[in-house]
């Protein structure tokens, strides 16, 4: 049987995992957390993601989440700039990231073994196959060891790698208890976003610029308009982290034997949402090449042929709307806020409600 380890259990490389198990292979996961798990935050999960996570055999993951409503955009008075309406567009579900990993892990059969407090920090490759640490060897590494992968460094040493954003993002769930749809409210250099989830309670994020590594609380979105500063009231831990996204061009995917995926390979920063959808979709094209092809490196080819144009358009459209959300001149976010409005106009003129795609009915 073909091997494969899995550096990484983040929720790529726990996809990467249920996948490989289902094209016939023996998967070793190591991860450098004592456990297995996820942070206290929601995730927004677009269909294309939830397709590949039931084709892998990932259910419920609809049944879990919360179908977003098409989201408005509001100011920091609580004025609209594009009302809460049906726009036509897609939207993605939205799940705790926690049972999400869940599901995904709950997948994992007798021929993935996990192996926690498992620090990766060396590999090797030569035509037959990859050593990990000089301890584990496989016929395939998969790298999911996320935006600072030790691998895709020692892989590329030159490569640049993260670059800093310029703005922090905040996440928290509040236990609240309001009546609003959610949506995103942009000030000058600062964002405040809350969706519901399943469970009554919300999902928020925020962002705000400042200097990479430094330390604060999301107090400036106090005097935002309600329900925000109910929902800072109500949420017991805010997460904090700093915002990068990779270096472009990004590096190829493959280098022999060895599979960069997910946060790795096209770390991007949060805008639109598809970091970890994309890691899943990683998962899913992998193993669609390697269960067409009988030739290993041939598959990988196809994998990077794929994935990498793919994720570098989103690591691009992701970056460029980071930049015009995080716009602090007042005259440039008072046109940006205009054309956002004249666009839901023409938007919801040109676009009949009934083309919505829901991901469930
Ligand atoms: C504020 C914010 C909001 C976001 N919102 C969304 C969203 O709504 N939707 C969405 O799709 N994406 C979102 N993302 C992006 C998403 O979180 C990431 O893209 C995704 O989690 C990346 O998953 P990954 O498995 O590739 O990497 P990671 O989650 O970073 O996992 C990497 C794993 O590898 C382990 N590891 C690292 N080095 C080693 C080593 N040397 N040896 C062993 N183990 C190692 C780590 O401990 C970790 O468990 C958001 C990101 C942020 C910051």
């Amino acid at each position: 049987m073909s091997t494969a380890i899995v550096v990484g259990a983040g929720i790529g490389g726990v996809t990467a995992a249920v996948a490989l198990q289902r094209c016939g292979w023996q998967v070793t996961v190591l991860e450098r957390a004592p456990e297995l798990g996820e942070v206290g935050a929601g995730i927004s999960v677009w269909p294309s993601a939830v397709a590949v996570l039931e084709e892998l055999g990932v259910k419920g993951v609809e049944k879990a989440s919360a179908v977003s409503k098409p989201a408005g955009m509001r100011k920091p008075d609580g004025r609209w700039v594009v009302a809460a309406a049906d726009l036509g567009v897609e939207i993605p579900v939205m799940i705790h990231r926690a049972q999400l990993h869940d599901l995904i892990t709950a997948e994992f059969g007798p021929a993935v073994t996990v192996r926690t407090g498992y620090d990766v920090t060396t590999i090797t490759q030569d035509d037959t196959g990859v050593t990990i640490n000089d301890d584990l060897r496989a016929d395939l590494v998969v790298a999911a060891d996320g935006i600072r992968s030790t691998i895709r460094t020692t892989l590329y040493p030159a490569y640049e790698g993260p670059r800093y954003s310029g703005y922090t993002a905040y996440r928290g769930i509040a236990d609240v208890d309001i009546d609003d749809g959610g949506g995103e409210t942009w000030g000058r250099g600062q964002l405040f976003g809350f969706v519901p989830l399943i469970d009554g309670r919300y999902y928020w994020y925020a962002t705000a610029n400042q200097p990479a590594g430094a330390r604060s609380e999301p107090t400036a979105f106090r005097t935002w308009h309600d329900p925000i500063p109910k929902l800072l009231a109500g949420s017991e831990t805010v997460l904090q982290n700093d915002i990068y996204d990779l270096t472009l061009p990004l590096v190829p995917f493959v280098q022999g034997r060895v599979v960069l995926l997910g946060d790795a390979a096209h770390a991007m920063t949060p805008n639109l949402g598809r970091g970890a959808c994309s890691a899943i979709e990683d998962a899913g094209a992998l193993a669609r090449h390697l269960g067409e092809s009988t030739d290993l490196i041939t598959a990988l080819a196809r994998y990077d042929a794929e994935r990498r144009p793919a994720t570098t358009k989103l690591v691009k459209r992701s970056r460029g709307l980071g930049r015009v959300a995080q716009v602090e001149n007042p005259v440039v976010c008072a046109i940006r806020n205009g054309l956002f409005t004249l666009g839901g106009k023409l938007v919801s003129l040109r676009k009949p409600k009934s083309k919505v795609k829901q991901s469930r009915p």
